[in-house]
């Protein structure tokens, strides 16, 4: 299977960061009417250039935030109770009292074929991630995207694809 140069994409996110971030940030005090759609037709333009399956990096090296009710799904799939699933696998921080992964990578990433084996009952986190499609996308910039542009090539390329529709619209 063919394999993501993630290397690659965590230096060229390291050396756009600022300017990213910062392009970023403008977009967001401008108030684009329509930002949303542009956010979409970026996120798309990005899936063209990056697939999950060739890199899977959120799987082996990051935590989803666990619900209670997930956890129960997903340790019955398993013949097992909450506690021993929480047990076995997860731990809450202090700071923020979210449930995590204790370990990378998710115990439920199969590195061979880099898929999730629980993919059609995973997590609600999983499944929005990167959270390109929320409506709430100003609130995300500085906890979710800045951050995660030099860990998901996704995230990197969709902030560079909307950094250039805003400029090809005069918006920056
Ligand atoms: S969401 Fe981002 S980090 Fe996760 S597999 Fe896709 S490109 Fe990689
Ligand atoms: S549950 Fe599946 S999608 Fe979520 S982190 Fe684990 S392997 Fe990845």
């Amino acid at each position: 299977m063919k394999k993501l140069n993630y290397a690659y994409y965590v230096r060229r996110a390291h050396a756009k960061k600022k300017k990213l971030a910062a392009s970023l940030k403008k977009i967001l005090r401008k108030k684009p009417h329509g930002l949303l759609k542009e956010v979409k037709a970026a996120s798309d333009d990005a899936w063209k250039e990056i697939s999950c399956v060739e890199c899977g990096h959120c799987c082996r090296e990051m935590t989803p935030t666990w619900t209670k009710p997930e956890i129960k799904r997903i340790a019955e799939r398993f013949g097992m109770t909450y506690k021993q699933y929480y047990d076995k696998y997860l731990y809450t921080e202090e700071e923020t009292g979210d449930i995590m992964n204790a370990n990378t990578p998710c115990q439920h990433f199969d590195n061979r074929t880099r898929m999730c084996t629980v993919y059609e009952i995973r997590p609600k986190d999983c499944a929005e991630f990167p959270h390109f499609h929320r409506k709430d996308f100003k609130d995300q910039v500085d906890d979710v995207f800045i951050p995660n542009m030099p860990r998901c090539p996704a995230t990197l390329v969709m902030v560079e694809k909307l950094e250039q529709r805003m400029k090809d619209k005069g918006v920056i």
